[in-house]
């Protein structure tokens, strides 16, 4: 296997380059391309992959495997060729500067509480972070303070090669037992870590890390945060949201919090207020149905089970005779019948039989469901 020239451990600003073509053959969804040497930075440690075209042709992604980087291309390209590679400057800038942000907090958390990075994923739009201890709110703001102050220092982020003597007397985050070939990212006075990704070269260039949130996981935090470019689209996004619901509220941006929460309890008042004013309607309408006596059929729009059998047996209690009380379901209607001398179950069966329906219960109360219309209910009770 070939090994590739890796332009971006130590050119990390280096988007366009020249190379020349070792391979190419195709593969499921483009070209599969080996170069002498590459600017493109593979999938590797938590970072995605960079985006850019090669010799005119798009490349789709990049993986590497030991020493060899390939590209995945959407054409080919000719073996023995001299191509120009081009990076995406903003896709590659982004993933910089949310790297960089997170081995500056990975390094402050470090430092402040012991924490140690366990997992890193740096999607399109969700970047996380996981450490291994539990941290409170107050906890998470201090780092939070301390990570965004080494920004504003504008602190130098360089790469180190360090030899395998010097390597035992320095104290650096890892994830791996390297021993040879140990690549250093220092942030100065932050932060040491092994990694193989491009960084920014001073901190200023991060621009803003917000831990925006954080759930406890796996014994230990997973942190959800957006930096730089992320961070100004996620300002944005909740201002802009913030800002609706004030206009809607009609109250000052700072004040939404306790609008939402008068509105709210407006609104449970209304609802008590439209709930009991429903049921002195219901009972007014089932004295006013009642008042001859005899047998009844009685649709309201809005009953569950339990509603529907209190009215039915409210309703033939007061009646003496046999009453059905339905309301609209899915599917034509739900039903209870309710009779103090019985006969609910022959008339249930027997609507049942005409109209399709099921359900059961005692001779004096019986519920059910009945695909069929109000018009198509009151005649089947017509012939029962
Ligand atoms: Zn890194």
């Amino acid at each position: 296997m070939e090994t590739t020239t890796k332009l971006y451990e130590n050119e990390q600003c280096l988007l366009s380059f020249t190379a020349t073509v070792l391979s190419c053959t195709a593969c499921e969804g483009g070209f599969r391309v080996v170069l002498d040497r590459t600017a493109f930075f593979p999938a590797e440690g938590g970072q995605g992959a960079d985006r850019g075209t090669l010799g005119g042709v798009r490349v789709l992604d990049v993986s590497i495997d030991g020493g060899t980087v390939t590209h995945r291309t959407d054409g080919p390209l000719p073996v023995g060729g001299t191509v120009e590679g081009h990076v995406d400057g903003a896709r590659r800038r982004r993933h910089m500067q949310v790297h960089t942000g997170e081995h500056i907090l990975s390094g402050v958390l470090h430092t402040m509480y012991g924490a140690t990075n366990v997992g890193f994923h740096l999607g399109e739009t969700e970047v996380t972070l996981d450490v291994d201890v539990p941290l409170t709110e107050a906890e998470l703001a201090a780092a939070e303070e301390a990570a965004n102050r080494a920004v504003f220092e504008n602190r130098a982020v360089t790469v180190l090669y360090p030899t395998p003597a010097e390597l035992p007397t320095l104290s650096y985050r890892a994830k791996l037992d390297l021993t040879e070939g140990v690549r250093l990212v220092k942030i100065e006075g932050v932060d040491l870590c092994a990694c193989c990704a491009p960084h920014v070269a001073r901190t200023g260039e991060v621009g803003l890390i917000k831990i925006v949130s954080s759930m406890h996981y796996k014994g230990g935090m997973r942190l959800s945060i957006a930096v730089g470019p992320d961070a100004l689209l996620d300002y944005r996004r909740r201002l802009s949201a913030v800002h609706a619901v004030s206009v809607s509220l009609s109250v000052p941006e700072g004040e939404i919090a306790a609008g939402v929460e008068r509105l709210a309890a407006a609104l449970s008042e209304e609802r008590r207020t439209v709930a009991a004013l429903r049921t002195a309607l219901r009972e007014e309408r089932l004295a006013a149905a009642t008042q001859g006596g005899g047998d009844l059929c009685l649709f309201y729009p809005d009953l569950d089970a339990v509603g529907l059998r209190t009215y039915a047996e409210q309703a033939a209690a007061m009646t003496g005779g046999i009453v059905l009380v339905a309301s609209p379901a899915e599917e034509g209607h739900r039903y209870a019948l309710a009779s103090r001398r019985g006969g609910a179950r022959a008339l249930s069966a027997s609507l049942h039989a005409a109209l399709g329906g099921r359900g059961g219960g005692r001779d004096e109360l019986c519920q059910g469901s009945l695909p069929a219309t109000r018009e198509e209910i009151l005649a089947a009770l017509g012939k029962a």
